[in-house]
């Protein structure tokens, strides 16, 4: 593939990566964000093994590994102090792990290498539109500006894409019901098991986790994510009855929050996450390719959003370079995607009403039944699979070798 033009619209994981790319395989690129400074949305994360597999090909693993904590397990109870959830990484072999960190980690450790390297990024610009002219695009901007040409246009815009909005290939997004609050907060020793993303829940109505993410710098205490599973459409409502009231909420699930509760003063210090579901069948259209969010929306509670979000800039950077034409790129680097990408929309928009719904039904058969079954093999190795986001191979149809895990393994944190 001759080098090419491309504009990635932007400035999210999916976007600030694809950039690192393709640069790196020749081609050049301009990031157009809307923000007038590019920042994260929202509190934290989880970095699977597949995500983590592409930052360490970007030669970023050492950074973002500096920045986060270790995750072994993920494990919740219901009220009664049921086990729920028990998953836990090595039960595969290899020595995977997830990495909890904060939003901004995730976007310093891919800004601060996109800014090194002087990749233009154009912000306050607010993209609305692509317009094929030939073999040129032209992105419209609000306001009336256009910019290009360009070979190619990469829509890294998110769940909520205008882009997308508008593409014949693109069923519209559903927003779904349950949503979250998040905080960032200090993490006092000993409040959690710091190797765990640790929840509890009454039925599906009610979870609330802590997700331990470690220090985003060196001179900065460790922190938690803690977040509570709300109605979108109640949050408004629990805003009225004011924090003393859900606070003593969250108390009266879990007193060993206090610590972190006691940093909460003002509503401000809690982001409402609002999650929607769309899986696009074809993700490119004429010369305009759909990554991360824009192709692929659902909740995190399999938290492979951002990772599913790297994957795709890998494979669609493995298959420009491994293809003449564009046509012939785009079709490959959908081709490679395809499996994984609908394996895990499936199972999230599975999973999600097992805990995130007014079922009691659904909560009843999770606490009981699949509770039990989970601990039967094959069970914990195929659940192992899906949290590490490798149950089927998410690294081939990318180009990636997947990291060496006992090699390079970051230490258990104390
Ligand atoms: C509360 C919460 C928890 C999550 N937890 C996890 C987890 O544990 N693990 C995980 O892997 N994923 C998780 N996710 C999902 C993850 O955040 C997303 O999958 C990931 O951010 C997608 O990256 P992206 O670059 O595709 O889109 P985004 O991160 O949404 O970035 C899109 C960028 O495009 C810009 N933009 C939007 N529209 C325009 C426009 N018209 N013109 C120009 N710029 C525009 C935006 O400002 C933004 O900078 C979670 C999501 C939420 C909400």
């Amino acid at each position: 593939m001759k080098p090419l033009k491309i504009a990635i619209v932007g400035a999210g994981p999916a976007g600030l990566a694809a950039s690192l790319l393709l640069t790196r395989a020749g081609h050049a690129t301009d990031i157009i964000e809307r923000f007038d400074k590019p920042a994260p949305v929202g509190s934290a994360l989880m970095l699977q093994p597949t995500g983590l597999t592409v930052l360490e090909s970007l030669g970023l693993g050492p950074a973002i590994h500096a920045a986060g904590n270790r995750i072994d397990r993920l494990f919740g109870t219901e009220t009664h102090g049921r086990i729920v959830l028990d998953v836990r990484y090595n039960a595969l072999p290899g020595g995977r792990y997830g990495l909890g960190v904060h939003r901004a980690a995730l976007f310093d450790t891919l800004h601060d290498e996109v800014s090194a390297r002087r990749h233009p990024v154009y912000t306050g610009l607010r993209v609305v539109g692509v317009v094929e002219e030939g073999s040129s695009s032209y992105l419209s901007v609000e306001g009336g500006e256009r910019l290009g040409p360009y070979d190619l246009v990469i829509d890294a815009s998110g769940a909520r894409s205008e882009l997308a909005a508008v593409s014949p290939v693109a069923p519209r997004v559903r927003n779904l019901v349950y949503g979250a609050f998040w905080a960032t907060l200090d993490c006092p020793d000993g409040l959690v098991d710091q190797a765990a993303l640790t929840q509890r829940y009454d039925k599906a109505s009610v979870m609330i986790g802590v997700l331990p993410i470690g220090r985003r710098r060196r001179d900065m205490p460790r922190q938690a994510a803690l977040f509570w599973s709300l109605k979108v459409a109640d949050a408004d409502e629990v805003r009225k009855r004011g924090l003393d009231a859900w606070k003593q909420t969250i108390r009266g699930y879990w007193p060993e929050c206090e610590p972190l509760l006691e940093q909460i003063t003002d509503w401000d210090q809690l982001t409402l996450a609002r999650y929607a579901h769309r899986t696009m069948k074809t993700p490119y259209s004429g010369r305009t390719v759909f990554v991360g969010d824009a192709a692929h929306s659902t909740s995190p509670q399999l938290g492979q959003g951002a990772n599913m979000a790297l994957l795709d800039v890998a494979a669609l950077a493995h298959a420009l370079a491994g293809h003449e034409t564009i046509e012939a790129a785009l079709s490959a680097y959908a081709k490679a995607r395809r499996m994984h990408v609908r394996l895990f929309q499936l199972l999230s928009l599975s999973f999600t009403p097992f805990y995130q719904s007014d079922s009691s039904g659904l909560a009843w058969i999770r606490d009981r039944l699949v509770a039990t079954l989970a601990k039967i093999p094959p069970a914990p190795q195929i659940l192992a699979g899906i949290v590490s986001g490798t149950l089927v191979d998410p690294f081939n149809g990318a180009g990636l070798r997947e990291c060496d895990w006992l090699r390079q393994a970051m230490p258990q944190p104390s």
